[in-house]
């Protein structure tokens, strides 16, 4: 068993590197078998059939649950699966309460899907306390965030609102896709349910689909085990197995990501093409107290916004480093462009509302030197016009 006492990436890698009493093997095999013999037709043991508990899975979802400081851990065939399951636990006449800024696939969920369930919903400004309390129902279950928030990187007062929601007879559910629990423990703050796209940081090298939820209480991971074996949607154990080896090195590549993020955001705000930067990492920034609050850093994602489409396209075609793709948290550095890709999901006027302009570049930084990374921004920036907007001095500096 895993030491409690150490600390967590310590605990990571003697969680994971498990050598094999047989073989001395120092990774732990993967267990490629959906059935497992039993010894004895009335007592079963702990594993009987892979959808149930898998050696290889449990390993995963032990570790994940660690890091999160959670009661346990589930692993899912995709981030959305993971988030279907963890609204799965309310029922007929349940209501829940959304941030405004959640991710687009989460968006169609609440809006389209669970409807059909007679589960209600209302969208709220987490930022603004008002709203939130005037949006409870007596059936409000659940509060569901996602800090920082995709793509506008808008900062979630954990502890508030779990207070809040807890006032009003409320669990709260919180997506940590992008902290990660290296940077941000939700847990710990007063979450009941963590939830992650582990297609991002955990696995870090855009090879797999995978989700995690880690849970606080006993009572809530007896329902969420009930519904991820009665739905099924459970991770294959070889991308188990991926996203193990993944979690391994999480907090050396998040860091050196969030490093070049920081920079990188600092940069870009004083470059005369670029209308506004997101990220709560930088002093100017918002949310950068709260962020200094919970979270050990801004993260590796920042938006930026270049006043409009024909600058959008100038830019991605002349970048040569990043990748133009949907998703992030990679080791490559990745951008994308939420109007068309994370947030076509959402009608013109939403994606208004939600500050998702026609300008705006969502930026996944990755590891690559960052005196790179921001010659190509300079060369690719270049051949954009300024924006009239700013002030003289925000030009030179
Ligand atoms: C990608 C993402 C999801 C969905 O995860 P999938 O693995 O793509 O199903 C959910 N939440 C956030 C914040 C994401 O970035």
């Amino acid at each position: 068993m895993v030491q409690h006492n150490y600390h967590d990436q310590t605990k990571v890698i003697k969680g994971t590197v498990r050598p094999d009493l047989k073989t001395g093997a120092v990774n732990p095999p993967l267990h490629l078998s959906s059935t497992f013999a039993q010894k004895d037709p009335i007592n079963l043991g702990k594993y009987d059939y892979s959808r149930s508990g898998n050696p290889t899975r449990d390993i995963l979802e032990e570790n994940i649950a660690h890091l999160e400081h959670g009661n346990r851990g589930f692993a899912f065939s995709t981030g959305m699966a993971a988030i279907s399951a963890a609204f799965l636990s309310l029922h007929q006449g349940d209501h829940v309460i959304v941030t405004k800024d959640v991710y687009g696939g989460t968006f169609r969920l609440i809006t389209e899907l669970l409807p059909n369930y007679g589960i209600t919903h209302t969208f709220v400004d987490l930022n603004d306390p008002y709203e939130l309390k005037s949006a409870y129902q007596k059936n409000t279950k659940v509060v569901y965030i996602e800090t920082p928030s995709n793509p506008t990187l808008k900062v979630t007062d954990i502890q508030a609102v779990a207070k809040s929601a807890h006032a009003h007879g409320a669990l709260l559910f919180a997506d940590n896709t992008f902290m990660t629990p290296i940077f941000q423990k939700p847990l710990d703050l007063g979450a009941d349910l963590v939830i992650h796209s582990a297609t991002k940081f955990l696995s870090g090298h855009s090879d797999i689909l995978a989700g995690l939820i880690v849970t606080k209480d006993q009572e809530l991971s007896n329902t969420i085990y009930f519904i991820q074996n009665a739905m099924g949607a459970t991770l294959g154990v070889s991308d188990c197995w991926l996203l193990l080896r993944g979690i391994k090195t999480l907090k050396v590549r998040l860091q050196s990501e969030a490093d070049n993020a920081l920079k990188l955001a600092r940069w870009l705000e004083k470059q005369p093409a670029i209308k506004k930067v997101n990220y709560p990492g930088l002093e100017s920034d918002k949310n950068y107290e709260i962020q200094q609050k919970q979270a050990k850093s801004g993260g590796a994602v920042l938006s930026f916004d270049v006043q409009n489409e024909e600058n959008v396209r100038t830019l991605v075609h002349n970048l040569e480093l990043p990748i133009f793709s949907v998703s992030l948290g990679a080791v490559e550095t990745i951008i994308s462009y939420p109007c068309t890709m994370s947030h076509a999901e959402l009608d013109l006027d939403e994606q208004a509302k939600s500050g998702i302009t026609p300008g705006l570049l969502r930026l996944s930084v990755g590891i690559e030197d960052l005196s790179d990374l921001r010659q190509d921004f300079q060369q690719a920036l270049e051949k954009l016009s300024a924006f009239e907007g700013k002030t003289k001095h925000e030009k030179i500096s």
